[in-house]
């Protein structure tokens, strides 16, 4: 485990996506997992779009605030943390926190979001668990990463899939690729300069990580481990993910 893995490959930006998806279940799990990613593909002028499924409003914090109150504040944090990492388009499904499955239901509306957006790459969660770390594992993190796959392929490109959809004037899109966070990365990237925008975004979340000391030197300490594993020179931060060809 404390060797480095010379098969991980760093992202090197081709100019070939412009656009970009990111899925994830709640508020929050965009930057803790990929916002330095984020504000490097927005440096490129990729347009990123997020789609959060849940807007977190069984999230630890231990406020008396009612599920409606806390699901404002957490979509408020959200967009502020946003626009930290220059994205302003974001989509609310408002999943019930702590009870997303991947039905059905779940990829016609990643569906639809895909085929609004129309991403060359989607970034979303893994849907494989990781046995390091529970907390990376949440079961809405799980299910939305499955969910969104199951979206990517078959539904979204499908227009057989959801006939509705297609009615209603979202057109069929095939996705390049997907980026998974959490699990058995294959792919860097280099977050060494945007590291300090991620940090600024996470604390945006402030009923979840307002009071919490030493936060920064955590995400330092986590981006530098990813780094190292892949091999980087020292002094280097990166986030990691698995890249999964859908194309
Ligand atoms: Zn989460």
């Amino acid at each position: 485990m404390s060797k480095k893995v010379p098969s991980i490959a760093k992202f090197k930006y081709d100019g070939s996506i412009t656009r970009a998806l990111v899925v994830v279940a709640h508020p929050d799990d965009v930057d803790f997992g990929s916002a330095g990613t984020v504000a490097t593909l927005t440096k490129h002028g990729v347009n990123v779009a997020y789609c959060i499924v849940t807007s977190g409003d069984a999230g630890g914090d231990d406020s008396t605030h009612t599920k409606e109150e806390r699901s404002a504040i957490r979509e408020a944090e959200q967009t502020a943390a946003a626009k930290e990492v220059g994205v302003t388009n974001l989509a609310f499904l408002r999943w019930p926190d702590g009870q997303v499955e991947p039905t059905l239901m779940l990829r016609k509306e990643i569906t639809r979001a895909i085929r609004t957006q129309k991403p060359d790459l989607v970034i979303t969660q893994s849907p494989e668990r990781n046995w390091e770390r529970i907390y990376a594992s949440h079961p809405d993190h799980l299910a939305v990463g499955e969910a969104t796959l199951r979206a990517v392929y078959p539904d979204a490109r499908n227009p057989h899939a959801f006939p509705e959809l297609v009615r209603e004037g979202f057109k069929p899109h095939t996705v390049d690729e997907v980026w998974l966070g959490g699990v058995a990365p294959n792919m860097v990237v280099d977050i060494t300069k945007t590291f300090d925008l991620k940090y600024a975004a996470l604390r945006r979340h402030v009923s979840q990580v307002g009071s919490r000391k030493g936060l920064k030197k955590m995400l330092r300490s986590w981006s530098k481990e990813t780094a190292r594993r892949a091999g980087m020179k020292k002094g280097k931060l990166a986030e990691g993910f698995r890249v999964v060809a859908t194309n």
